[in-house]
């Protein structure tokens, strides 16, 4: 499939016609430095009049005229793909665009503000010159889908993570993937065989820890602010020291400029050009010496950090404008890591050349155990592969198949008439944290379980109140308690076990309600219909977790208006795959 490409950031659009099956460009067009003097557009490597392109807008339609004057020589394209830098919770694989998905996309707009409007522009510009062809959008945050809990939250209270959204995404996921590909495939290896700690070093710059194929730690955060120092963001910076800019008067507007705008490189030294830094540091300027050693040192750090997190690592990769042309940055990031088996040939290092050609050369020494290589960045490449294979899959029908999973602690629904029984007459239960389907919520309040060989403390009850109660335990619980509950679907309670209560008013005695819950899956009628299921199937889901892969059948599907796509595991089934809440599954047919 010939694929149009774009990649628009702030002051550059990079796009490229590609033929998407053989991987060969067919066109490059690029324009840098849109809205000042140094304006640059280059079709094919060479330099071009730009004297007419004065904004994003005018770039756009510069660069969509030269594709369209190819046309009748290179074809036109038949699906254009938008790299998209913010795809929030929202969005997890390659999408089709049309009104509602922009809409969605413009309203993370306050998380990307640098990158989200240009692209929404580009995209808008583009339909309007393509309308009758697919647009996609691939998002950078998508393919850090992966990261595990425990690097994905900040430590927050949860009802503040919830309310703002709050979490970390992770971004350059276009690149990473690029780079992860291109070694894998010069390693003659898999992904999944191989431990990679890929360095994006371009304007914006980040590493991605990506264990057998999946990101599992990056240093970009919530918003592409966080991590390394960069060549006008701040990266990595104590939370106090925007407090106590805050208190000194600075308003919000100008923090955000300070640390998006006016902090990294440029801060540091007046400039983000990687190259007048390494030049000021050889002469002996001491902003810049400072600035070359504060950026290595953070990526070294980095790097040290991954191979912890990952048990160890079998290569190290660079990319990006820094990462791809600056032999110094790469000797200076490499130094002192041979205690984790890491060495740079520093011959070989000097003289590497990346390019789309020869995308991906070997810096490390033969004997070296962790390899090391340099990536030229081709994001536009992978962009086109990943529509291509998004379309190929709609065409097909295959629609996207994950499903959200939430992990259930033992909990008690209870009637109205047993909450008073435990807490009194007349009293209502508090709640505590809204639950994902409707009007459901996670009450303050907790009883005991009682059963003849144990008790249970602090089992969470949820509201509202229920017309029966109904206990919810895992296996494990059973045993703890001494009672055998059944698998059973929420509701279904006939011949089922009782068990005794305790709350701070009093004990009561149920007759039945005990279960273990079936596991299922939320739905409502239109994911049921996109997903080809009905209420009442039992179906399987995949998990493909670290290094606890299991399918789980015998699940249900429960349909009705209103529920959100979610299915639902007790704590042992969580565990046994290695599963957290808001991880993912993938319905099998
Ligand atoms: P973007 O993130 O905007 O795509 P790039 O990947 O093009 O950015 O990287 C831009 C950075 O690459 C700039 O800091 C620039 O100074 C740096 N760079 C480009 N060429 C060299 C070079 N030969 N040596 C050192 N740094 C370089």
């Amino acid at each position: 499939m010939r694929v149009l490409a774009l990649n628009c950031g702030s002051s550059s659009v990079k796009c490229a016609l590609l033929d998407s099956e053989r991987r060969t460009r067919l066109l490059d067009v690029r324009v840098e430095n849109i809205g000042r003097q140094d304006c640059r557009l280059e079709v094919d490597g060479e330099r071009r009049e730009a004297a007419d392109i004065l904004d994003l807008g005018g770039a756009v339609a510069g660069v969509l005229e030269h594709v369209r004057s190819r046309a009748a020589e290179l074809g036109a394209p038949q699906a254009i793909a938008h790299r998209i830098v913010h795809g929030g919770a929202q969005f997890h694989q390659p999408t089709v665009l049309n009104d509602d998905v922009l809409a969605q996309i413009e309203s993370l707009n306050s998380l990307a503000p640098l990158h989200n409007p240009p692209a929404i522009e580009a995209v808008r510009l583009a339909v309007a010159a393509y309308a009758d062809v697919p647009h996609v959008a691939i998002f950078d945050t998508a393919w850090h889908g992966t990261l595990p809990r425990r690097a994905r939250e900040y430590a927050l209270p949860a009802d503040l993570r919830e309310r703002f959204g709050i979490r970390r995404f992770g971004f350059h996921g276009v690149s990473h993937a690029h780079v992860v590909s291109s070694v894998a495939a010069r390693m003659h290896a898999s992904p999944q065989e191989l431990r990679i700690i890929s360095c994006h070093l371009g304007n914006g710059a980040s590493v991605a820890a990506v264990e057998y194929g999946r990101s599992v730690e990056t240093s970009m955060g919530m918003t592409p602010l966080e991590g390394l120092v960069m060549g006008t963001r701040v990266g990595d910076i104590d939370p106090g020291v925007l407090l106590l800019l805050l208190e000194s008067g600075m308003t919000t507007r100008e923090l955000d400029e300070l640390l998006n705008r006016r902090s990294g490189l440029t801060g540091l030294t007046g400039t983000n050009d990687m190259r007048r830094i390494e030049q000021g540091a050889a002469e002996g300027d001491e902003e810049c010496r400072l600035a070359l050693a504060l950026y290595t040192h953070r990526i070294r750090k980095y790097i040290g950090a991954y191979a912890a997190v990952m048990g160890g690592v079998d290569a190290i990769a660079f990319t990006g404008g820094v990462g791809e042309n600056s032999a110094t940055v790469r000797h200076r990031c490499m130094q002192r890591l041979e205690f984790l088996g890491a060495m740079l040939d520093e011959d070989r290092n000097r003289d590497a050349r990346a390019t789309l050609r020869t995308p991906c050369i070997e810096i490390s020494p033969q004997h070296s155990r962790v390899r090391s290589f340099v990536v030229c960045a081709d994001e536009e490449l992978e962009m086109a592969i990943e529509t291509a294979d998004a379309l190929a899959a709609a065409a097909h029908g295959r629609p996207d198949a994950r499903i959200p999973i939430a992990v259930s602690a033992r909990h008690a629904h209870l009637s109205q008439a047993t909450v008073e029984a435990l807490f009194g007459a007349g009293y209502k239960l508090t709640p505590r944290t809204a639950l994902s389907q409707p009007g459901q919520y996670a009450a303050e309040e907790t009883v005991t379980l009682i059963g003849p060989r144990g008790r249970i403390e602090n089992v969470r009850t949820m509201g509202p109140p229920r017309e029966h109660d109904q206990v919810e335990i895992s296996r494990s619980d059973e045993f703890t308690l001494g009672v055998d509950a059944p698998v059973r679907i929420s509701g279904d309670l006939s011949n089922t076990p009782g068990i005794t209560l305790e709350g701070p008013a009093g004990r009561v005695t149920l007759q039945s309600g005990l279960i273990c819950a079936r596991r299922h899956i939320h739905m409502n009628p239109q994911d049921a219909a996109r997903l080809g299921v009905k209420d009442c199937d039992e179906v399987a889901v995949r998990i493909d977790s670290e290094g606890r892969d299991l399918i789980f059948a015998d699940v249900s599907v429960r349909v009705a208006p209103g529920f959100s796509l979610e299915m639902h595991l007790d704590t042992d089934e969580a565990n046994a795959a290695g599963l957290s809440s808001g991880d993912y599954g993938e319905l099998v047919r």
